[in-house]
């Protein structure tokens, strides 16, 4: 078989037309980069549970725990949202000086190695969760953040 004719042959596995000669020869997985999107999203939610049964809303506690864990790690006071309307999920206290922090379940992108997630948040501080390699992404770091803050008071958390 000729290459040409073991290249048609491929299928795109989002949505099973033929993967285009022009991608496959790039190296590409998928016939399009809204399938690869979508190829990338299904594998990581694979990867972080979801389809093997476990909730969204689960795998979302999961992400929350595995921060809390990282911040006590580094030696951070933390707190947890009570309510699901709270405007962040956690608050990280350092001494006299606190932090809002919003955690987001996240994916690293296999074609930039870029993390990839929600980053909508009125928090000082967004964390990405990457569930399947057990790391956490503060943006911006929060040692920074600490090491500029000034001393606040929780009058100044608008809801
Ligand atoms: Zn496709």
């Amino acid at each position: 078989m000729s290459e040409a004719q073991s290249l048609s042959a491929v299928v795109c596995p989002e949505c099973q037309t033929l993967i285009p000669e022009r991608r496959l020869k790039q190296g590409a997985k998928t016939c399009s980069k809204t399938c690869a999107t979508r190829r990338e999203k299904a594998l990581f939610y694979y990867s972080s549970g979801v389809v093997l049964g476990i909730p969204r809303s689960t795998v979302g506690a999961l992400s929350e725990l595995m921060v809390c864990v990282d911040l006590m790690r580094r030696g951070y006071h933390v707190f947890r949202a009570v309510s699901y309307h709270c405007p962040c999920d956690l608050i990280v206290l350092n001494e006299e000086q606190f932090l809002r922090v919003e955690v987001r379940t996240v994916y690293r992108s296999k074609a930039n190695g870029k993390v990839v997630g929600n980053r909508s948040h009125r928090a000082d501080c967004w964390a990405g969760v990457l569930i399947a390699e057990n790391e956490v992404v503060y943006e911006p770091p929060i040692e920074t953040l600490f090491s500029l803050a000034l001393p606040r008071h929780f009058s100044s958390c608008s809801a």
